[in-house]
């Protein structure tokens, strides 16, 4: 009768967190071959078992009595802590067999039983710091060359991999966390988050929250895993988190933003993607590439000096990790509240802004919407303002849509228009709103069509409420007052516009709102609908 080898990996240390294989694997078993401390750990799952322990370094005499005992005939259990094949017994135990001529079909039967590893254990209790392309590296140089370790952290730190470095320091091995430490700040930031989980799920388990300037000043020992996060990895309330993905978009005043659900896993949103031969080109038609405002002529200078020079003359580089990718930056802007007149030099500083690989839209509310991808959206802003535009975001914003005053000639309500677009012009709502504001009777412009209209006429304002703006029961917007006087509009508007910021509905158009709460600020809401019957046409008639 054949024996067998069953190497297991039991977790981090607490009964919760073995798996029922495991479990059973060892209750199989009638030998159990470990690391003396390894054996105390699981001693409340053994039976009967023989146990042969011996100390941390005699792993490969561990490896061939193993071999030894199931060739004998018995059911031999290695254990491991973690997962017996990251750093643990599987490896040494195959590399035994095989000296020995040993082959699946005719040797021992052998089984590997999967464990949680340290980088997944300590990893949970630091909230989610993997997360994203993660490595493990070991500092223990007993096995492996110290040239090549280093290697290792320089190319993991380079790529920014998430790491977890087992092993990282011992009684006799201080010096190796140093070298580590010192090699992963060329390329990441010293405050980079480090969690140091020791002896995870054990009672002496220990966490500590540090970075990688700082990681030093804290006890690491030969039970610590010392996990380092990648250049966009945060803290927050205790833990330590890695974004999932890069994918975000910038809008205007506000940091990077995440994308929406719908927004996400949109090709327009990947923008670092690796093209497929059959992918419409990612922004429009045209295949993305860098769009780099320059900003002095030095620096151009100096890249193409770099180019000439090659990586590693000349200069010194900057090596540290950035993760500096293009994002779009969506934005809108117009000449004016009331100007409706683009200049030739504004127009070519746009094109110069958005570039061949940007997008300029035309819209339905005298705004050019921008799509641009870049990585400095301060610096577009800043260039725009400076060519006297008007910014404004997009989404679902408060807009102003003014008339053109008669190209300035009826001028008197043009201050009350630019006071509104100052005070709520972008103001984030459940729904985009559309502010019209005409200033004369006539109200050409459409305002009376618009979510909330107001019409200058005999040196006062009318207000109109709830227009439905589009679908085939448009209406216009009821009157609800007339003749308000100037100095009173602004705040009237505003109050309105803030009652529907805070009572409506996600996603409740204005016009829903007035409809649902039928009074704002005093003003009625009453159905104006027209109850018309319509004749369904007879075929052929
Ligand atoms: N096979 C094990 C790793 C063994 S190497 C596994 O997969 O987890 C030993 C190293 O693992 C230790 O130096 C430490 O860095 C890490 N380690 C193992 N168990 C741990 C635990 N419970 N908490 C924290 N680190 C642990």
């Amino acid at each position: 009768m054949k024996g067998k080898l069953l190497i297991i990996g039991f977790g981090p240390g607490s009964f919760q967190h073995i798996t029922e294989r495991a479990r059973e694997a060892i209750q199989e078993s009638d030998i159990i071959i470990g690391y003396k401390t390894y054996v105390e750990l699981i001693a409340g799952l053994l039976t009967n078992q023989e146990i042969i322990s011996t100390g941390m370094t005699e792993e490969v005499s561990r490896a061939q009595e193993a071999v030894r005992r199931a060739e004998q005939g018995k059911i031999v259990a290695v254990i491991s802590s973690g997962d017996a094949g990251v750093y643990g017994m599987a490896g040494l135990v195959y590399e035994v067999l095989i000296e020995k001529g040993w082959k699946q079909a005719t040797g021992v039967e052998v089984e590997v039983i999967p464990g949680i590893s340290a980088i997944n254990s300590c990893a949970s209790l630091l909230g989610a710091p993997v997360m994203h392309d993660a490595c493990t590296i070991s500092l223990s140089d007993h096995l492996t060359p110290w040239n090549l370790i280093e290697k290792r952290i320089e190319a993991a730190a380079q790529a920014d991999f998430v790491i977890a470095l087992y092993n990282p320091k011992s009684g006799r091995r201080t010096r190796q966390i140093m070298e580590a430490q010192k090699i992963l700040l060329k390329y990441r930031s010293p405050d980079t988050p480090v969690g140091l989980v020791k002896s995870a799920y054990r009672d002496s388990q220990n966490i500590v929250l540090t970075n990688l300037q700082d990681m030093l000043e804290h006890e690491i020992g030969m039970l610590t895993t010392v996990l380092i996060g990648n250049s966009s990895t945060f803290f927050y309330d205790g833990l330590i988190i890695t974004p999932r993905g890069y994918q975000r978009k910038y809008t205007l005043n506000k940091t990077v933003q995440p994308l929406k659900p719908h927004q996400r896993l949109q090709k327009e949103a990947e923008p670092w993607a690796l093209p497929q031969a059959d992918d419409v080109k990612p922004l429009k038609n045209k295949t993305v590439t860098a769009i780099s405002v320059k900003e002095s002529p030095r620096e151009l200078a100096e890249e193409a000096l770099q180019m000439i020079l090659g990586e590693n003359q000349g200069f010194s580089q900057d090596l540290m990790v950035k993760q500096d990718f293009q994002s779009i930056f969506e934005l809108a802007v117009s000449p004016g509240v009331a100007n409706k007149k683009f200049t030739a030099k504004q127009m070519m500083i746009l094109s110069e802004i958005v570039g061949e690989d940007g997008v300029m839209e035309y819209t339905q509310d005298h705004y050019i919407k921008l799509q641009i991808l870049t990585s400095i959206p301060d610096t577009i802003v800043e260039r725009l303002a400076a060519a006297n535009f008007l910014i404004a975001p997009v989404g679902d914003v408060l807009t102003v849509k003014a008339c053109d005053f008669c190209d300035g000639e009826k001028k008197d309500s043009i201050p009350y228009a630019e006071e509104l677009h100052e005070r709520l012009g972008g103001m984030e709502l459940p729904k985009e709103l559309k502010l019209g504001v005409n200033g004369c009777g006539m109200a050409c412009y459409g305002a009376v069509k618009e979510d909330i209209g107001i019409v200058y006429r005999k040196g006062a304002f009318d207000l109109f409420l709830g227009a439905k703006t589009a679908g085939r029961s448009a209406h216009p917007g009821q009157i609800v007052a007339e003749g308000i006087a100037p100095d009173q509009i602004v705040g009237v508007v505003e109050r309105i516009v803030h009652e529907y910021k805070q009572k409506a509905y996600p996603n409740e158009r204005f016009y829903k709102f007035f409809k649902r709460v039928k009074r704002v600020q005093g003003f009625l809401y009453q159905d104006i609908t027209p109850n018309i019957k319509i004749e369904v046409p007879v075929c052929g008639e």
